[in-house]
């Protein structure tokens, strides 16, 4: 099994019946990414930036942060690379910002939330994003939004900065696309409204899941309730993918659903584009991809939607491996 999956390192993802998708790689450092070029990663479809913001006593300054993008992208070498804006908060603390304690910090001050808050923690990573954009491939993606003023409101915040550094003579991309991640229901059920406005969708299941079936990802006694393949939450990816093709625009997903093996033939039969996972995942998913049909997975995925229970999908799904 892995001298096949090494042999199509090289390859495209590719169905039997012709359909390209890409499969990408979750990241957390720039030196993750020899593990992605090594296990034939088409691309970062999600560079955590916590990561630089953790395990020091400050805020990580523009050039440390502008050394770190610069890196990933010229590794990539012209890949794709999605990189995230600051999530902190929820699960992930950084203790030199003091933040008060919360009572449900999941549904509190986190991601973008704090970042429209704390503007110069936020222009400082944009500054950091927009000089390193001309080194590859950059894509730009903000973590929990959850209303289009919020988009429209780090997008302003993005432009800004992208003006000033022009004015300051700073050369700045000018194909940096610029999506967000759907993570918050609210933002799932509106995707046609927010496709008009974004170049791309990734959606964030972990969140998701979380979030349309209000049970912690971190509390085991409700760990039940964290179900992927609930038809609710398939409906909802469904949503977002038909909203975005119809504006012309592409869907990935981040979360770890997208490089799971159950999921896999549903999502590629709900028309996702991009797959991101962690790196040693994309192999087997390559090989699982590539001998299945878009169109055989277009009719699972629609009998899929029709169901129940979270159960009887497992079952579906399954059931075309036997
Ligand atoms: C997600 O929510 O699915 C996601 C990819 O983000 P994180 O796990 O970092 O919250
Ligand atoms: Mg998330």
């Amino acid at each position: 099994q892995r001298a096949e999956w090494r042999k199509l390192r090289d390859e495209p993802t590719v169905t039997v019946d012709n359909v390209h998708v890409e499969l990408a790689a979750n990241i957390g450092t720039p030196n993750d990414v020899t593990g992605v070029l090594e296990n034939g990663g088409e691309a970062v479809g999600l560079y955590r930036t916590e990561f630089l913001y953790m395990g020091r006593d400050k805020l990580p300054s523009e050039d440390i942060q502008y050394n770190a993008y610069k890196a990933v992208l010229e590794k990539m070498e012209g890949k794709p690379v999605v990189v995230r804006t600051l999530d902190i908060g929820g699960d992930k603390e950084l203790p030199y910002l003091d933040l008060p304690k919360e009572m449900n910090p999941f549904l509190g001050f986190r991601a973008v939330r704090l970042c429209l808050d704390r503007l110069d923690i936020f222009r400082t990573q944009l500054r950091a994003l927009l000089r390193a954009s001309v080194h590859g491939n950059l894509r730009v993606m903000f973590p929990m939004i959850a209303t289009l003023g919020e988009f429209r409101e780090a997008k302003a915040v993005l432009l800004e900065e992208k003006e000033k550094l022009v004015a300051e003579g700073i050369a700045v991309s000018d194909s940096i696309q610029l999506g967000i991640m759907v993570e918050i229901p609210s933002t799932a059920v509106l995707a046609d409204q927010f496709a008009k406005e974004v170049d791309f969708f990734s959606i964030g299941t972990n969140d998701l899941i979380q979030y349309t079936m209000a049970a912690d990802r971190m509390n085991e006694r409700v760990s039940y309730l964290y179900q992927p393949y609930n038809p609710s939450i398939l409906r909802l990816v469904k949503m977002v993918i038909d909203a975005a093709h119809r504006e012309g625009k592409w869907v990935g997903m981040c979360g770890e659903m997208a490089g799971d093996e159950t999921a896999i033939p549903l999502l590629l039969g709900l028309g996702l584009d991009e797959f991101s996972m962690s790196a040693t995942s994309i192999l087997p998913a390559r090989s699982q991809i590539t001998k299945l049909s878009r169109a055989d997975m277009q009719e699972l995925a629609a009998k899929a939607l029709d169901m129940q229970t979270a159960e009887q999908v497992v079952e579906l799904v399954q059931s075309i491996k036997a």
